[in-house]
């Protein structure tokens, strides 16, 4: 049992109620945490503003390359507790500790690196005999509120870019998964990280989430989770700068001319990674009608492999989704695709909050599940005539968050990245790949088309602020 406390800059609140973080696999009390008031909202948000003794670059840079080595060290902890929170199979846990390390390692590299520019003046007939410098200067506050499929990963993309950037944040971290969340403080806080610099806070939306939103004197708000409640707060924001990663329905799309064997598996593992729970999970497979017959038969022997099971198994390949609500969603638009025409050609069975990787196949084009996002191991096929057809079938939705072609033909490939209308294109690769320093995001109902990723992510946690001298 993890017992921990929500921080207000550094110092865990006395409490006012307990949230019980349940696993998903058994439903057994895996931890607890003591709950912010709005009492302690606004005295985050408080110490937050009042904070000047910002730490030089080379002391952020140290804080947080001394959080990644403590995170190294912890490891195997870490990742046990993200496979005891979210019901991720321990192999994922383990990669998503990877993952933060790279987060932390690439934030604490970017801390060091100027960010200015100069501009010469007398470059033209109005030009004068001047320079224009630029430098960053980090917000008074920023909040930002994370979802449960990544919960240390999306984590520390918002708290150590901000960390780079010098701004004191404020993290709502998902009540499903709070605890990496408030392990990672601790981590930061124990590397010398200064209390205003953060507070964790987990408690009712009224109190926390709401409130911060609100906020007029917050400065930026950065939200990954759902298209609903992302617009929601996008709604109630008012004047300050937002960052808003949001669902997607990422498409793979595989050719006729297709290297078969990368196909399947990136397939697979687009679908059924993290239990499909990544906004960038493969969510829509549109297969061109010659390949489809041997691409299904090899999807579905391939499927059988992803053993799907007890999170703390180490054979366990897909754990559960978040809770049963969410497997039995799944189960429902599983039945609806059935119900108009398609077939599940293997899975589909549901314990509690485990669902087999199932593949559906003959999927009509306007189903619940392929229209909206079903965030789970769902791997649903859909014919293609051809490129084009596949083109328009893709941007067909409310969505453009990433996408995935396989092809051999370099002018297709040329085409997708032309047509695609979403925040990437990946060739040969699943929508989902990145590295953490290189820019992500969506545009359409996936986000505002603002990046996240180290480097960009700094640029949102801070203001250029220009200045001029004679020269
Ligand atoms: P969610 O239901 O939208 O929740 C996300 C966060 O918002 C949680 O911390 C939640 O708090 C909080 N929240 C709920 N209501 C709020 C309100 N009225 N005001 C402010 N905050 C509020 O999303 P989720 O189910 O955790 O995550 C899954 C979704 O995230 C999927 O749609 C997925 O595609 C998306 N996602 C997108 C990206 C991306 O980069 N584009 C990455 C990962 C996930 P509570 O937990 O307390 O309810």
């Amino acid at each position: 049992m993890i017992t921990l406390r929500s921080f207000v800059a550094g110092t865990p609140v006395s409490g006012s109620g307990t949230l019980d973080v349940v696993h998903p696999y058994d439903g057994a009390r895996v931890g607890t945490v003591a709950l912010a008031s709005r009492a302690d909202t606004d005295a985050a948000v408080a110490a937050a503003l009042a904070f000047r003794d910002t730490p030089s670059r080379f002391q952020r840079s140290e804080i947080l390359d001394r959080t990644r080595a403590a995170l190294e060290a912890r490891r195997e902890e870490f990742a046990r507790t993200i496979a005891l929170e979210a019901g991720l199979a321990l192999r994922e846990g383990r990669y998503e500790v990877g993952r933060t390390i790279d987060v932390l390692r690439f934030a604490s590299i970017e801390t060091l690196r100027d960010d200015g520019q100069i501009f010469s003046c007398d470059i033209s007939a109005q030009g004068k005999s001047r320079k224009i410098f630029t430098t960053r200067e980090p917000l008074r506050c920023a909040v930002a509120i994370t979802p449960f499929n990544h919960p240390l990963n999306q984590v520390a993309h918002k708290v150590g870019p901000a960390i780079a950037a010098g701004t004191p944040i404020i993290l709502k971290p998902s009540e499903k998964t709070p605890l990496v969340a408030l392990m990672l403080a601790e981590l930061l806080y124990a590397a010398g990280l200064p209390g205003p610099m953060l507070s964790v806070l987990l408690g009712p939306t009224a109190e926390v989430a709401e409130p911060l939103v609100r906020h007029p004197e917050v400065e930026l708000v950065a939200f990954t989770g759902s298209v609903a409640v992302g617009k929601r707060i996008a709604a109630t924001a008012g004047y300050k700068k937002l960052v808003l990663e949001l669902g997607g329905n990422d498409p793979l799309i595989v050719l006729d001319d297709a290297d078969l064997d990368l196909a399947v598996t990136l397939a697979a593992e687009g679908s059924y990674r993290n239990s499909g729970q990544r906004c960038t999970a493969v969510k829509r497979i549109l297969v061109q009608e010659g390949i489809a017959p041997e691409f299904t038969r090899r999807l579905v022997e391939r499927t059988r492999e992803y053993v799907c099971g007890n999170p703390l198994d180490e054979a366990t390949r897909v754990g559960t989704v978040i809770d049963e609500p969410s497997a039995v969603y799944l189960e429902t638009v599983v039945r609806e695709a059935v119900a108009a025409g398609a077939r599940v050609l293997t899975g589909g069975e549901r314990r509690g909050a485990l669902l087999a990787p199932t593949v559906i196949a003959d999927v009509p084009r306007d189903c619940r599940m392929v229209v909206c996002e079903s965030f789970g191991p769902l791997a649903p096929i859909l014919r293609v005539k051809d490129l084009d057809d596949a083109l328009s079938l893709a941007n067909g939705t409310a969505y453009g968050l990433s996408s995935g072609v396989v092809t051999t033909h370099l002018p297709s490939a040329l085409k997708a990245i032309r047509t695609l209308r979403c925040g990437t294109v990946n060739i040969n690769e699943v929508p989902g790949f990145r590295v953490e320093n290189s820019p992500f995001g969506g545009i359409k109902d996936s986000g505002l088309g603002i990046k996240e990723g180290v480097i960009e992510a700094m640029k949102a946690y801070s203001y250029v602020k220009t200045f001029s001298m004679p020269w």
